[in-house]
């Protein structure tokens, strides 16, 4: 009932979008399909190909897709790619018109983010930051997770396009806290995959069968979501990255991104994260290993000494 409301409400709505790759598209496409005009830029050939196939009209500079728009979303890989889009002289924010809304939904650092929000502010326009979770999957079944920071007016303004693209919308708080909270959670998540993988291996060089040591620990004090969802040991639980050559799922590549913005934030603040530094490392490690490109738990694979 509420979704047909919200989906009359805002049939025929204008909306801008602003990079269209593994996550923009399938995002831009529920958008389409949800009954929206979207206008969409990219600048790769690859991604604009899709996005046309996927209903959006695709138009020729970042500035096109402000044309009428009453809201503009960003997915973009990083923080300075997000400044190069917003900012300067021929950024979307200063050639904006007064209410559009705008909703940054790339993971980038807390600073940029709330660099990109002061410009906004300093425009009068109405600014988000919505980092996700739930990965591509998330992206294509509209079940995405927002985290989003900004003023609760604009966050209402928002909250529609954002159901029709997520299961889950949380309000964390100002400009920036959106950020704040994924890269705190992923920290968290980096953190106990290289913990669930160290304790794997311990408890398999002491004679603890796998299955054994997962029933024990998955309902006692070391249960987290890297030992019960992202088992990092293959065949311990359904589904897993492990259980399919480690084939991402979450790249190693975006948990050290993701484990980077966490240091910049840690600096930034001065707030010591030791454990997030030395888990930054790891990955680090890792990806010199070769395993950019598959899964965050195939950190056990390296802690065991079988990659070289
Ligand atoms: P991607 O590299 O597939 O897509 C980014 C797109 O932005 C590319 O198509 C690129 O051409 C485009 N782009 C870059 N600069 C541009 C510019 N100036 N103008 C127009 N287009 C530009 O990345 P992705 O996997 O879609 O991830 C996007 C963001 O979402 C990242 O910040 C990432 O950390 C975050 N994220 C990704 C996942 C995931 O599983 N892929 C999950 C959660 C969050």
């Amino acid at each position: 009932m509420r979704n047909e409301t919200i989906k009359r409400r805002l049939e025929m709505a204008q909306v801008g979008f602003v990079g269209l790759g593994n996550m923009g598209n399938p995002m831009a496409a529920n958008l389409v399909r949800a009954g929206h005009a979207v206008k969409g830029f990219d600048l790769s050939e690859t991604s604009i190909e899709l996005a046309r196939e996927n209903g959006v009209t695709v138009v020729q500079s970042q500035l096109d897709v402000l044309e009428n728009a009453d809201v503009v979303i960003t997915m973009l890989p990083a923080g300075q790619h997000a400044k190069a889009v917003y900012l300067g002289a021929n950024g979307l924010l200063a050639k904006a018109h007064r209410g559009t809304l705008f909703i940054d939904c790339s993971t980038i650092d807390v600073a940029s983010s709330r660099e990109i929000h002061a410009k906004a502010e300093s425009h009068d326009l109405s600014m988000l930051d919505a980092p996700v979770s739930g990965g591509v999957i998330g992206a294509e079944t509209g079940k995405l997770t927002f985290m989003v920071g900004g003023s609760t007016e604009a966050f209402e303004k928002a909250r529609p396009f954002l159901d029709i693209m997520g299961g889950r919308i949380i309000h964390a708080g100002g400009a920036g806290n959106g950020q704040a909270a994924k890269i705190c959670n992923n920290m968290i998540l980096g953190i106990s995959m290289v913990a669930v993988s160290e304790a794997f291996n311990l408890a398999e060089a002491l004679g603890l069968d796998a299955r054994t040591f997962f029933d024990i620990s998955s309902s006692s004090s070391g249960s987290c979501w890297a030992m019960t969802t992202h088992n990092p040991v293959p065949g311990i639980v359904e589904g897993t990255a492990s259980s399919n050559n480690y084939e991402a799922g979450f790249a190693a590549n975006m948990m050290l991104k993701d484990l980077g913005l966490a240091q910049m934030a840690s600096d930034y603040t001065d707030c010591p994260t030791p454990m997030g530094a030395e888990a930054r490392a790891i990955y680090q490690m890792l990806i010199k290993a070769g395993q950019g490109d598959k899964d965050y738990a195939s950190v056990i694979k390296m802690l065991k000494g079988e990659l070289s």
